[in-house]
């Protein structure tokens, strides 16, 4: 089957010819319709985030349709729509018996541990692998599982409820689904914070009240706009201390900043006026979980986390074209993700 391949930390990704997967009892395969090309893959290209194993298929954002199916899975049949969860986790330690299997000792990310999406084929456990209702297309289907995944899992840690008011800090593909999905949850008004003119634009065409961060502190910015008591909760997407620090300082009384964005900067912060008086909470934010994905996908099957075609780019199963896309994910696109399309809808 043809994949694309990551052969050589630091060089762009190569073509490669490789066998289909063999299957165990407990996997499936999956015909991969679509995959999305997410920042994480530029950064393991670059080195940025270590991979051990090469060389390896990259992409853990998967839609396709069930190929094979071992046989000790029985909620999937051949010919089945599916998308995937990207932790394989052992299922028996300590955090995976408590349900949290981010922190499982044995996990694996695909994609990164294991061989990826970015191929023809792709062999996961059968666990991994969660129904994809006709009502959502591979494309959407493959790039949810991860940022909007982890836009849910923000909103949850920050626990977001209905009528609250919240902050986004960056409107890129985590930002667009942390938009959708606040609203899912009858969110108050949603602050968008951004600095790019286009995604500003957008935020605002879908009923988001914008704060342009070029054109003043946009901390003072949401105390203006909220009669100085701030927001309930803040994401922060962006992954730089200076908005990560804007994200604890728009909280007002008792308000929650869900920090998701990575970045090795220090940030400092005033105990007593910024954080106790208020008590406010500082959260991390670190992938998501399989529990929160049926809530996920029924969002999305019911209209209410969509990605409409403008905000799509597509490429095809190509290194060349996948490299350049990772390229362009090192300057801030205008659009929310570029998917491969592997198979036409099959
Ligand atoms: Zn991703
Ligand atoms: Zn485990």
């Amino acid at each position: 089957m043809r994949a694309v391949r990551l052969s050589q930390i630091g060089k762009p990704l190569e073509n490669a010819d490789v066998p289909v997967p063999e299957i165990g009892p407990n996997d499936v395969l999956i015909r991969v319709a679509a995959g999305g090309i997410c920042h994480s893959d530029a950064h393991y290209r670059s080195g940025i985030s270590k991979i051990d194993k090469l060389p390896l298929t990259l992409g853990h954002e998967v839609g396709g349709r069930v190929e094979q199916v071992g046989s000790d899975v029985t909620h999937l049949s051949t010919g089945d729509r599916v998308c995937i969860h990207y932790l394989v986790h052992c299922g028996s330690c300590e955090f995976c018996l408590r349900g949290l299997e981010q922190f499982c000792r044995r996990g694996q990310m695909i994609g990164k541990h294991r061989d990826g999406g970015y191929a023809e084929f792709i062999k996961v456990p059968g666990a991994n692998a969660f129904s994809l209702p006709d009502e959502i297309p591979f494309d959407a289907g493959a790039i949810m599982m991860c940022s909007s995944a982890t836009a849910l899992h923000a909103l949850n840690k920050a626990r977001f409820k209905a009528g609250e008011s919240i902050a986004i800090f960056g409107f890129g593909g985590l930002g667009f689904s942390a938009f959708q999905l606040a609203r899912a949850f009858d969110c108050g008004d949603v602050y968008v914070i951004e600095i790019n003119p286009a995604k500003l634009a957008s935020a605002a065409s879908m009923g988001a009240i914008v704060i342009d961060a070029r054109s003043a502190d946009p901390v003072d910015q949401i105390k203006e706009a909220t009669a100085g008591r701030g927001v309930d909760v803040a994401l922060e997407l962006i992954g730089s201390a200076e908005t990560m620090r804007q994200a604890i300082l728009c909280l007002g009384p008792l308000g929650r900043a869900a920090l998701v964005g990575l970045t090795a900067e220090s940030m400092s912060i005033h105990p007593y006026t910024e954080v106790i008086n208020k008590e406010a909470e500082i959260i991390g934010v670190s992938d998501h979980l399989a529990t929160e994905l049926a809530t996920l996908i029924e969002f999305a099957r019911t209209g209410k986390l969509q990605f409409p075609p403008e905000t799509l780019r597509v490429v095809d199963l190509d290194a060349a074209q996948i490299n350049a896309a990772l390229d362009a994910l090192q300057d801030s696109i205008d659009h929310v993700r570029t998917v491969i399309k592997v198979a036409s809808d099959q």
